[in-house]
């Protein structure tokens, strides 16, 4: 199985993303986190993604296409993965293409969580509170939601091109939206 999911900054995609994987015994793969961790070790990777973060800005495609490429070459995402935070870029669409199709597989399914920009706004500024994400300021929150609505909505409609999309409503409990995903899931055409 190989998913991926996208919706703006706040819709509940790293909660879900850990509901979906567990279903279908597959690793959660997180950009964002894995820019954390990084961060946090103090890595190459990590001082160079920083300036970007924190800006609220997306770190370049090739150092996060690479990334990409050498997790999900880890033998754990051999069976499948769900992506959480890539693609966000046409480019990165293109370069996940190429790397799905090199090992034979295709895939499955992108899930967007679609979400009202002040109720995001809002959950983020919560989260800050709590997590202290260095990014969680209203002003960096504008502006990845400007980021996001600029360059990865137009993903949206490619993948709907594609047939893979399936659109679910982040609003509202985390466990409806669960069952919603799952609903929208089952409701595919079988791969
Ligand atoms: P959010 O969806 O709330 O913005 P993430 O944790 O997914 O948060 O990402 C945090 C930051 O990591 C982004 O604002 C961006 O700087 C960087 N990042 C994550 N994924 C990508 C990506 N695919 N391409 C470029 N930058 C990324």
């Amino acid at each position: 199985m190989r998913l991926i999911i996208m919706g703006p900054p706040g819709a509940g995609k790293g909660t879900q993303a850990v509901f979906i994987a567990e279903h279908f015994k597959i690793p959660a793969i997180s950009t964002g986190d894995i820019f954390r961790a990084n961060v946090t070790r103090g890595t190459e990777l990590g001082v160079e993604a920083q300036k970007y973060m924190n800006a609220g800005e997306y770190v370049p495609d090739e150092i996060t296409n690479l990334m990409v490429r050498n997790r999900i070459d880890e033998p754990d995402a051999e069976r499948g993965f769900l992506l959480d935070g890539y693609p966000r870029t046409l480019a990165q669409v293109e370069e996940l293409d190429g790397m799905i199709a090199f090992t034979g597989h295709r895939l499955d399914g992108v899930v967007v969580l679609t979400a009202d920009r002040d109720e995001i706004v809002g959950r983020l500024l919560q989260r800050a509170q709590t997590e202290g994400r260095a990014d969680d300021t209203e002003d960096v929150i504008r502006r990845r939601q400007e980021v996001f609505a600029e360059q990865t909505a137009p993903l949206v409609e490619v993948y709907r091109g594609r047939g893979l999309l399936v659109e679910v409503d982040g609003m509202g409990a985390v466990e409806e939206v669960t069952r919603r995903i799952f609903a929208a899931l089952d409701a595919l055409p079988e791969s």
